[in-house]
């Protein structure tokens, strides 16, 4: 506990953090706390996992008072990191007699409405936000602090403009902390922007290469999923998850492993919230431990034990890449990252393999038995409608919150296959151009 004192805690939150056995502070907390308790600006380079929220939250909860006005406010990109912030301020501040409340969309606003009458802290998506901004059920001019949380994904999520909005609501006197895993101009842009003499904060790469291996499989469109099948029961683990680029491919894969007897969850955007809350306690309460999801939906979650990453489909940057494999391997434990290639990733693995600091090592292909594959299901319960036709399948013409930027590309190539029962789709259409065909396959 002495290395947290010396960064300028209080006795109340150093008692809640012997509580949470926080034995010694994480890099960005070591690096963060004294300047944000000093009441510097921040633009911190750091992702999930990191413990970054400890760091905003202690000025907060060593400065203010509960006098029924939002002082600080937190924006974050989802509604599971912003229930998950709240969650932990709640624990942080303990001690503290502070009121914090969660904003989101999806869930009633009218219970929101009351609960911001007292809130002193207010987490939310910025979306909820402007239209509480909107309605005039959020009162704005006593914030004493600003936090941008996981920038860069909520410039992904397309709330560039939103958040702006909001942030020109807030009082320019105020403190300022941005925390993004990749700073790109468009952020830095904002940062500077929003700033005052802000100090930039980097932390090393939170992925441990020497507990983290990373390896990929060649493998044919029409064996992926069984190849899927064959390493989930072959793979001693503990949590995992499974990693696609659309709401379609995850459904698809939570679906067939079910039929697969591998017992699955699924979480993508398209679902309705007190689904995705009803998902996340399941997988929480250990009662399955495979989970299947888009990026923007896993984005945030804390989920402690994850000891393989499976990339089902390769994400298009290796920022996401990276973000994918740093849930596992984490608190000095082991994890794997194992990535299925087939055609259409291989343009992905290409701009991923550009990141020489990523090592992925080719495995030869095991021996595998193909499994049964169903095509033909009909839409998930709890999805909201009108995102699936009436086959099942996401509606094509609509851009998916949970992967904006890669959708329109991805409709096609990411289709059912039309027939029913088929055995050998891999959840994707295996037609393409042909100028596309092996573009860019990896060199063995
Ligand atoms: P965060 O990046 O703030 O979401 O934190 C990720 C996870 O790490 C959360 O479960 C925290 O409770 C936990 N955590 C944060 N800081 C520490 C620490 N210094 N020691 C142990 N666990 C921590």
């Amino acid at each position: 506990m002495e290395s947290f004192k010396k960064l300028g805690l209080s006795q109340e939150v150093l008692e809640v953090l012997t509580e949470l056995r926080f034995e010694k502070p994480t890099e960005i907390q070591e690096k963060a706390i004294p300047l944000a308790i000093a009441g510097k600006d921040i633009i911190g380079g750091s992702a999930t996992g990191s413990g970054k929220t400890l760091v905003f939250t202690s000025p907060i909860i060593e400065k203010i008072k509960s006098n029924g006005n939002v002082q600080a406010l937190i924006m974050t990109p989802t509604r599971e990191l912003a229930e998950q912030v709240s969650n932990s301020i709640g624990k942080f501040s303990r001690n503290k007699n502070l009121r914090t409340i969660a904003v989101y969309g999806g869930v009633s606003i009218g219970n929101q409405i009351r609960q911001i009458r007292n809130a002193d802290i207010v987490v939310g998506t910025p979306g909820r936000l402007l239209d509480h901004l909107e309605r005039n059920t959020i009162n704005l001019d006593n914030i004493k602090f600003l936090v941008l949380d996981e920038v860069d994904r909520m410039f992904d999520m397309g709330f560039h403009r939103d958040v702006e909005k909001i942030i020109f609501r807030c009082p320019k006197d105020r403190q300022t902390m941005l925390f993004s895993a990749t700073i790109s101009g468009d952020i830095d842009h904002l940062a500077k922007k929003h700033t005052r003499n802000a100090i930039e904060v980097a932390v090393e790469s939170y992925v441990d290469s020497t507990k983290l291996k990373q390896i990929y499989y060649d493998t044919p469109n029409n064996l992926k999923f069984s190849l899927l099948v064959h390493l989930l029961n072959k793979e001693k683990s503990n949590l995992v998850m499974v990693f696609c680029n659309t709401r379609r491919n995850v459904d698809f894969v939570e679906k067939n492993l079910k039929k697969n007897k591998i017992d699955a969850l699924a979480i993508h955007g398209g679902l309705t919230q007190n689904r995705r809350s009803r998902i996340m306690k399941e997988f929480h309460g250990n009662k399955v431990h495979v989970l299947v999801c888009t990026d923007v939906a896993a984005r945030g979650l804390d989920i402690q034990d994850v000891s393989h990453i499976y990339n089902y489909d390769l994400p298009s940057s290796s920022d996401d890449y990276v973000h994918r494999i740093g849930r596992t391997a984490r608190a000095g434990k082991e994890g794997i990252a194992i990535s299925l290639l087939s055609d259409r990733d291989y343009n992905n693995f290409s701009t991923i393999s550009r990141n020489e600091s990523l090592k992925i090592e080719r495995v030869n292909l095991p021996k595998i038995e193909r499994v049964h594959i169903e095509t033909n299901y009909s839409s998930p319960r709890g999805s909201r409608q009108g995102r699936f036709d009436n086959r099942g399948r996401p509606s094509q013409n609509r851009p998916s919150r949970d992967n904006p930027r890669r959708d329109k590309s991805q409709n096609s190539r990411d289709g059912f296959k039309g027939s029913r029962g088929s055995r050998q789709s891999s959840g994707t259409n295996t037609r393409r151009p042909a100028r596309n065909r092996n573009f860019n396959r990896p060199r063995r």
